[in-house]
């Protein structure tokens, strides 16, 4: 059964932006962050899209998201390592560890070793091991893949990321990593010598936006909804929760079937924007869990079961409803049917 609300995903959109993140980072190679299912997408539709387009390296948070892409066989690394109740499906092999603390470095040697990747911290304090701790040999004998590290604020332009990337480089030859990455969506617009070997976009990928540099990146994700019911307001009347709009005359008015349970946020409320064709029709009241109201006068065929397309520009959407560009992919929610074009 069709469900009454869809996301309009658009391939050729998504590809084009893993391309253009490539050509971004040079010489090194680019990857693609799936995690939080594929920043809200659908992770597997993204990664069999990104592979068949080249991409080599995908990655996400946790182990029962590496466990449900097993069957495409992909190149993936899980970034919070492994926990004593992951080894099974490590030691299978569906996926390489991001061994972040010395108890997991541990745990990885005494289970026999193997493949994996290292994440270490250079000033952002969240996961990874410390730059003072491999010169004391922790990593000795790890076959280590890729050695990672995650910058703080390359979506600002501040003195940080130059002192978290010469940290990095510092580290060149010192572990017997194959390789070294550093750069996000964001990271990579900071330049060459940002890039390392291998670059790893999540947001920009999706569409996001948050430097000039990415001025070429394409939406992806449009929010499609279902009118359930047309009225008209007369002059004086409300709308919505709390009674927040009221028509300044007779106003002709549409319910969608979407709400802020499907992360169309209540942020949005008389700041959104729907649109049928060219027609902008504007989100009027508060959003509720499961609908909003759009004004129809521009519209005047705009009928029960008609669909509407919600503006979704992630820059604009992110100013029109204060949430983060991140927030308003990854709490996209399960009643959207995700169509892929
Ligand atoms: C999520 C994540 C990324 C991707 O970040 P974006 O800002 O979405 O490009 C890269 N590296 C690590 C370690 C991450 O957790």
């Amino acid at each position: 059964m069709n469900a009454p609300l869809r996301l309009r995903l658009d391939s050729a959109a998504l590809v084009a932006n893993w391309r253009a993140l490539d050509a971004m980072s040079g010489r090194a190679a680019c990857g693609a962050a799936i995690k939080a299912d594929g920043y809200g997408l659908g992770a597997r539709g993204v990664a069999e899209r990104l592979a068949a387009a080249g991409c080599r390296d995908f990655f996400v948070a946790t182990w029962a998201e590496a466990m449900a892409l097993r069957d495409l066989d992909l190149p993936l690394a899980v970034f919070h390592g492994v926990r004593a109740e992951d080894m099974a499906a490590a030691a299978a092999g569906v996926a390489r560890p991001v061994l972040n603390t010395p108890m997991q470095i541990a745990r990885w040697r005494e289970a026999g070793g193997g493949p994996c990747d290292v994440m270490v911290d250079t000033g952002m304090n969240r996961l990874g091991v410390a730059p003072e701790d491999i010169g004391g040999g922790l990593l000795d004998g790890l076959d280590i893949v890729t050695l990672m590290s995650h910058l703080a604020c390359a979506d600002e332009d501040t003195a940080m990321n130059a002192r978290q990337r010469d940290a990095f480089a510092a580290l060149a030859g010192r572990t017997g990593a194959a390789r070294m990455s550093l750069a996000n969506s964001s990271g990579i617009a900071l330049g060459a010598d940002y890039a390392f070997d291998l670059t790893r976009p999540g947001l920009a990928l999706y569409g996001g936006r948050q430097r000039d540099e990415h001025r070429g990146i394409a939406q992806v994700v449009t929010p499609e909804a279902q009118v359930i019911q047309r009225r008209c307001v007369p002059a004086g009347g409300v709308v919505g929760y709390n009674a927040t709009w009221r028509a300044p005359a007779d106003t002709e008015i549409a319910i969608l079937n979407l709400g802020y349970a499907d992360g169309y946020f209540r942020g949005f409320s008389g700041t959104g924007i729907a649109r049928v064709g060219d027609v902008v029709l504007p989100v009027l009241g508060r959003v509720s869990m499961d609908m909003i109201a759009i004004g129809v006068d521009a519209a005047p065929r705009l009928a029960e079961g008609d669909w509407v397309a919600l503006d979704y520009d992630l820059p604009a959407a992110s100013a029109a409803s204060g949430m983060a560009q991140y927030e308003l992919l990854t709490c996209l929610g399960a009643r959207f049917d995700r169509c892929w074009l």
